[in-house]
């Protein structure tokens, strides 16, 4: 059999991926100085590849990053990288984009011109079990920035308070943390958006202020929870309330929709994915199978 080329995308050019090098001088490298983005495929097409380009465009300007090129560029690049790489991965793969500020002397460089990468990886193991079965998540002893801070919408590459709650989940064999903000209130997950059905059935999530990236997949979820006339809310949440809701469910581009069974030692429900994330889901995988419907579509066409 042969072995497929996987390839990168580095100043402009795609490049094979163990020939591609960045400078040590690189500041996202020395600071994590830069924003990125990541985007699964469905049968290797990008999927919201448009709302992903368009939250990389607002995290760059969040740090005063220009972005290396303009976003009809950095569409095509993606599209060309991933139907290159397609052959390799086999199957659905996570692309990733990252805007490094570049190199530059200090720590406010007079000059410096930006750097886009992009890359490819398979996605994470056992997607399909953790989303049949539902997820194990903590409630993390890191606190999410402080939006003076660090501003939680900008997906920044400086993600050290995310790794050292997803440490402390894999120590305590889960899959995700989830982190309070300065207030005790609930964000987010250390890779994901977080949403609680309460005790009247009604399904909630933070709002953005509380301290959170606005997920792409969050975003997609209120969409459809609403036109599907399901009640949704955003609201503070409390600790107390994760405990006691009826069914909980992270948001993420890698699973989409998964389900969350467990918190720290409390069972959620009946400790099974509930009817509501299963509603939820259903909808998901509709909206997904119309996307790929409309590729066949435009593929048969073309
Ligand atoms: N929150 C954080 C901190 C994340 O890193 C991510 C995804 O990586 C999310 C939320 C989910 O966002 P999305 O649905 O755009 O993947």
């Amino acid at each position: 059999m042969q072995l497929q080329k996987k390839f990168v995308y580095l100043k402009d050019e795609f490049v094979e991926e163990d020939k591609a090098f960045i400078s040590i001088k690189d500041r996202s490298f020395l600071y994590g100085d830069g924003v990125f983005e990541t985007i699964r495929t469905y049968q290797g097409k990008l999927f919201l590849l448009k709302e992903h380009l368009d939250r990389l465009e607002k995290s760059a300007a969040g740090l005063h990053i220009n972005l290396p090129q303009a976003k009809t560029q950095l569409q095509q690049a993606a599209t060309k990288l991933a139907s290159l790489n397609w052959p390799s991965h086999g199957q659905d793969f996570l692309l990733r984009i990252t805007v490094s500020r570049g190199e530059g002397e200090g720590l406010w460089p007079q000059e410096s011109k930006s750097v886009v990468v992009m890359q490819t990886r398979n996605l994470p193991l056992n997607l399909d079990h953790k989303i049949r079965y539902g997820v194990k998540v903590i409630i993390s002893q890191v606190r999410r920035n402080y939006k003076l801070a660090l501003d939680p919408t900008i997906k920044s590459c400086n993600f050290l308070n995310n790794i050292l709650a997803q440490r402390e989940a894999n120590l305590k064999g889960a899959a995700e943390a989830l982190i309070l903000n300065y207030q005790g209130n609930l964000t987010e997950g250390a890779m994901s958006n977080v949403f609680v059905i309460d005790k009247n059935g009604v399904v909630c999530t933070p709002p953005v202020k509380d301290g959170l990236l606005p997920g792409i997949t969050r975003d997609l979820v209120l969409k459809l929870a609403k036109s599907h006339n399901i009640e949704v809310k955003e609201k503070h949440i409390q600790v107390t309330e994760l405990y006691n809701s009826k069914e909980i469910f992270l948001t993420l581009t890698s699973a989409g929709i998964l389900p969350v069974v467990k918190v720290n030692d409390c069972i959620i429900g009946k400790g099974v994915p509930g009817k509501a994330t299963r509603q939820l889901l259903e909808c998901y995988n509709l909206y997904v199978k119309e996307f790929i419907n409309g590729l066949k579509k435009i593929r048969s066409s073309s």
